[in-house]
């Protein structure tokens, strides 16, 4: 099945319920409604020359007409390309040309940046691209309205020569760990999976999905937009970026069901002034995933938050993106503290990254996933798409994981992120989650940095929590001693207000790691 037939199935059984609401300017549309302006984008579209296999570029924040672009697209069979909303020129440009993007819808503003100057300057640089629609602007109205005028019968006809398998997206990787790659995904590729994770959080057509994180990555078009379109279920997109107190007043004025957020961002709710003053006995589930995920955080988010079937996903963009998942019926403990047990129809393995070869259960290594998910390979890229999948089809996902008698999987770190301590290896995760439990600390980085002595030494990146005093390394070191092996307790500390992220809400160690290296002299 394509997602224009399975959006169609949903329309069909459940046009008349709220497919989408954008609580910015306060418009709603009901599934009937959304698939009329999915139809005309897609429409609009055909009428510019876009065909199946054309890259379509998206630039913006969230929004309804991310949406629209996302489905139109996929009906017809062009690839959607989506551009990180915190791209500057230098990025832009690279994506542009890279993926070939031949349309490029764009907002044309956003915060400070203006997305319509930058596209003006790299524009002479980006021989591929002949056409920039800015919502809202005539050209997209202009677009929109042709398209309403099409005929409904051609692009059933052009969906009917669409195959599942057909590349429909790339999305960039977060750049976590260095520059971009452009995974290229499929329809079986995304649309069963935003299903399988709908299926593990138990939607139906009554739930209301509040999606603070971004579209442009797939925890927003995946985990987000197609569980629920999957489902006939809810979108609701509380602001067009990330804002703890306008996402916990859509919670509440939704009445959401489910709430997603990477750890960073249910911190940021938790520890909101506003907290206490919004109803959010609505919730039943929600995503957790991205980046580690702090058991303490979790513990609220069921206990303050009231979301007790709360899962925590884990995957990654190369493989759309999920590969485990915790269960409401998992025992609390379990879902608090692993990233569940794989997902259906896939398969995981932890191996040994030197030789390969599976390690025993309870012993960590890298964790290797296969199955539908697996991306068809970086666009254009087959050298660095041959470095991740192996000839066996297994994606090498650079994560160090241990996977326990039950099947139940702990992350324990990126392979990159790792410290070797004197010989000893340290993985960062342990010590933080050790540092959650100090009652002044409200989030703990740790990172190695280059020592003459030891090869690498800790070093801990601390936010305090408001009113509380920045904690020394010395009361850093008295508050593991005796609770912490001695090479794991950090040397050094470094208190800061925030820590530089990716927008995805991600820790962007790399940066610490240089920014220490400087701080170190
Ligand atoms: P890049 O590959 O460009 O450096 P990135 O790896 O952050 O960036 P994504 O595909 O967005 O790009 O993120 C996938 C990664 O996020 C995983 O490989 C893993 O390291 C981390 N991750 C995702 N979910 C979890 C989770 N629940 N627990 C721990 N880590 C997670
Ligand atoms: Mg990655």
């Amino acid at each position: 099945e394509t997602i224009g037939d399975n959006l169609d199935r949903t329309v069909a059984a459940f046009g008349e319920r709220d497919a989408l609401v954008e609580r910015a300017s306060g418009r709603r549309w009901t599934y009937r409604q959304f698939a009329e302006e999915v139809n005309a984008v897609a429409l609009g579209l055909v009428d510019l020359g876009v065909e199946k296999g054309d890259r379509v570029g998206i630039w913006a924040p969230n929004c309804a007409e991310w949406t629209f672009t996302q489905y139109a697209t996929a009906k017809i069979g062009a690839i959607l390309v989506n551009i990180n909303p915190a791209y500057r020129v230098h990025e832009l440009e690279y994506v542009l040309n890279q993926s070939g993007i031949r349309v490029l819808v764009a907002a044309e503003s956003f915060r400070t940046s203006d997305y319509a100057a930058m596209i003006d300057e790299v524009r002479p640089r980006c021989p591929a691209l002949e056409e920039v629609l800015l919502i809202g602007r005539e050209e997209w109205t202009g677009l929109v309205s042709i398209g309403r005028g099409g005929s409904v019968a051609l692009l059933e006809e052009l969906q009917a020569e669409l195959s599942a398998d057909d590349p429909i997206n790339i999305q960039y990787t977060s750049g976590t760990t260095g520059f971009p790659k452009g995974a290229t995904l499929s329809h079986h590729n995304i649309l069963n999976n935003g299903y399988f994770v709908g299926e593990l959080c138990g939607y139906t057509e009554l739930d209301r999905i509040c999606i603070p994180v971004p579209f442009y990555h797939c925890f927003g078009m995946v985990m987000g937009n197609l569980a629920a379109t999957s489902h006939g279920a809810c979108m609701v997109v509380p602001a067009p970026a990330f804002d703890p107190a306008q996402t916990l007043a859509a919670v509440a004025a939704e009445r959401c069901t489910s709430l997603y957020g990477v750890p960073t961002m249910f911190i940021a709710e938790l520890a909101d002034p506003s907290f206490g003053e919004h109803d959010l006995s609505s919730l039943r589930t929600g995503i957790m995933a991205g980046s580690p995920c702090p058991v303490e955080v979790m513990r609220q988010v069921v206990e303050r938050m009231g979301m007790t079937e709360v899962t925590i996903c884990y995957g990654m963009t190369e493989t759309s993106p999920v590969s485990t998942q915790t269960r409401a019926d998992d025992p609390l403990e379990r879902r608090v503290s692993t990233v569940g047990r794989v997902h259906p129809h896939l398969e995981v393995k932890v191996v040994d990254p030197e030789t390969g070869r599976t390690v025993p259960r309870g012993t960590p290594g890298e964790l290797c996933t296969r199955g539908y998910s697996v991306m068809l390979g970086y666009w254009e890229q087959p050298d660095r798409t041959a470095e991740v999948i192996d000839a066996a089809r297994w994606m090498h996902t650079g994560d160090l994981a241990v996977l326990d008698e039950e099947g139940y999987l702990n992350i324990t770190g990126r392979i990159k992120d790792m410290v070797i301590r004197g010989g000893e290896n340290v993985y960062p995760r342990e010590i933080e989650e050790f540092l959650y439990t100090h009652p002044d600390v409200l989030d703990a980085q740790v990172i190695g940095v280059p020592d003459e002595r030891y090869g690498e030494e800790l070093m801990v990146w601390l936010r305090m929590r408001e009113g509380a005093e920045p904690l020394t390394a010395e009361a850093v070191r008295e508050f593991c001693q005796g609770r912490l092996a001695h090479f794991k307790i950090p040397r050094y500390v470094h208190v800061v207000d925030e820590f530089p992220m990716t927008v995805t809400g991600k820790v962007r160690k790399v940066e610490m790691r240089a920014a220490a290296v400087e701080l170190l002299g």
